[in-house]
């Protein structure tokens, strides 16, 4: 079957109990955020910018595992910032496995070998010489690394460690091969650190998942490489949502100057373009998703957004409306329910955004629950068949392979300075015929300001602002990148 079945049973039965008692609205996935601090400053993150004042602040160990009981997600999905650094990273996954939940981390993977390392440690006995000769071999550890293994101290022997389970995924954010990745990240080496940490995961036997975000500079020929190779290293599955387009002064500007929105954003329609292969990629490699909503990003059918089934619990509470939005922060998922006006988000049945903020998204974190928790017959049909249907199998690894993902810093190809300069260059006019004021991924504001239109015919919206969002510097950085990438051949 395409998923391991019990942690699949597990959701089912969450699911089938819900919609047995009636209850009109409850929670999948919590995406648990117990900081925002976060070893690389990635262009395109919206949450180092709008939690800029509180890097430092974390969640307490028991109001995580608070949250998560309270909300009773079967999948905690723990992301941030990068999770590693919160210093009770292992007790909170021992907690939620106390719970039952599946775990997720969602991390950028330059600590995991850290983390794997600290296991190793704690479990070693001569039994694991094997997998740590593969790993020497590999070059995935060092030999000095190797002996501080085989002579943990009691102290290293006894601390709690992420072990490999099936409640367990790695979710390792890759957004490209090693040329576009690096960009992306803003540092050169992150690629070759996360392949290194997948090999790792998959010797000692974790299950890695990967995660992918699809901007509208992103070529979905690159993507399906990826797949491949990352299919190649054993990784058990991969998540794939497009990007959250919106900003504000460019919607300004497409009303007054009547341009083109295909020109700023990833428009819906361009969205259901560069999906058009998921479902054949659905067919190809394990696609973690429901196929509704695989259809969904296809253009082959509409779905409403259910953000509440996927809820945000970060520093300041439970986050509304969605992982995107900020309209405010409550302090349980209860009044985070009962308070949020949710018919107020999402789209209406033209595909028209009831918020600004809506039109063009069509995440997962809005939309993929509509799948899963829709109740006509054909969608349980097809969750059945997705779900336990046989798992495409690992896509062969070959030299081709490796040498086509490694198209960046390792073959010389370091394009970071280059490309800032290309930025500086070329797109200064750009960032100041924008006014670059800050970032109108949505702020902690009260209720009321959302830059909702209520406007009539057509999609068009009021919102304003001065403002140009963070992806815009990706965006440009991933143009002249390709530039550069094409003046280099
Ligand atoms: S449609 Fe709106 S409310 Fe729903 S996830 Fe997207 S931005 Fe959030």
């Amino acid at each position: 079957m395409r998923f391991p079945l019990a942690p699949t049973a597990k959701i089912a039965r969450h699911i089938v109990k819900h919609k047995l008692k009636g209850t009109p609205k409850f929670a999948m996935v919590l995406q648990l955020e117990p900081l925002h601090t976060c070893n690389l400053t990635c262009t395109g993150c919206g949450r180092i910018r709008e939690y800029s004042t509180s890097l430092k602040d974390m969640v307490p160990l028991e109001q995580c595992l608070a949250a998560a009981a309270e909300c009773d997600a079967p999948m905690i999905s723990i992301c941030g910032g990068e999770p590693l650094i919160y210093p009770k990273i292992e007790e909170l996954v021992a907690g939620l496995h106390e719970q039952g939940r599946m775990v997720y981390i969602c991390t950028n993977g330059v600590f995991m070998r850290k983390k794997m390392r600290e296991y190793l440690a704690s479990a070693y006995t001569p039994a694991f010489e094997p997998q740590l000769a593969q790993l020497l071999t590999e070059k995935l550890v060092t030999e000095k690394e190797a002996e501080s293994i085989r002579k943990a101290d009691a102290a290293a022997k006894s601390k709690v460690v992420i072990r490999p389970s099936k409640w367990h995924y790695w979710n390792v954010h890759v957004d490209g091969l090693e040329f576009t990745h690096d960009l992306i990240v803003e540092r050169e080496g992150v690629f070759k650190e996360c392949v290194a940490a997948i090999q790792m995961a998959k010797i000692l036997g974790y299950q890695v998942a990967t995660n992918t975000t699809v901007y509208k500079e992103t070529e979905t020929a690159e993507l399906e490489e990826m797949f491949k190779f990352l299919s190649s290293l054993g990784v058990d599955g991969h998540t794939i949502s497009p990007g959250y387009d919106y900003d504000a002064a460019k919607k300004d500007m497409v009303k007054r100057l009547g341009k083109d929105p295909a020109q700023f954003f990833l428009t819906r329609e361009m969205t259901r373009q560069k999906f058009k292969d998921i479902e054949r990629w659905g067919q190809m490699f394990t696609i973690f998703g429901t196929p509704g909503y695989l259809e969904f990003l296809a253009g082959k059918r509409e779905l409403a957004c259910s953000a509440w089934a996927v809820p945000t619990y970060n520093i300041r509470g439970w986050k509304a409306p969605c992982y995107v939005m900020t309209e405010g922060h409550y302090p349980t998922y209860a009044q985070m329910l009962a308070e949020v006006k949710w018919d107020r988000f999402g789209v209406d049945d033209r595909g028209c955004g009831r918020d600004a903020r809506c039109e063009n998204c069509m995440m997962h974190s809005g939309f993929e629950p509509s799948g899963a928790l829709s109740s006509s017959p054909r969608d349980s049909w097809i969750n059945f068949k997705y779900n336990f249907g046989s798992r495409p199998a690992p896509y062969p690894s070959s030299p081709e392979l490796t040498r086509a993902a490694y198209n960046g810093a390792t073959i010389g190809k370091g394009h970071l300075a280059e490309a800032k300069e290309a930025v500086n260059r070329e797109f200064a006019g750009v960032k100041s015929a924008f006014a670059r004021g800050g970032n109108d991924l949505p702020h902690d504001h009260a209720h009321g300001d959302s830059g909702h239109s209520g406007g009539s015919g057509g999609c068009s919206s009021g919102a304003s602002g001065a403002a140009v969002d963070q992806l815009a510097d990706l965006k440009a950085k991933m143009a002249a990148a390709k530039k550069i990438e094409v003046k280099s051949e």
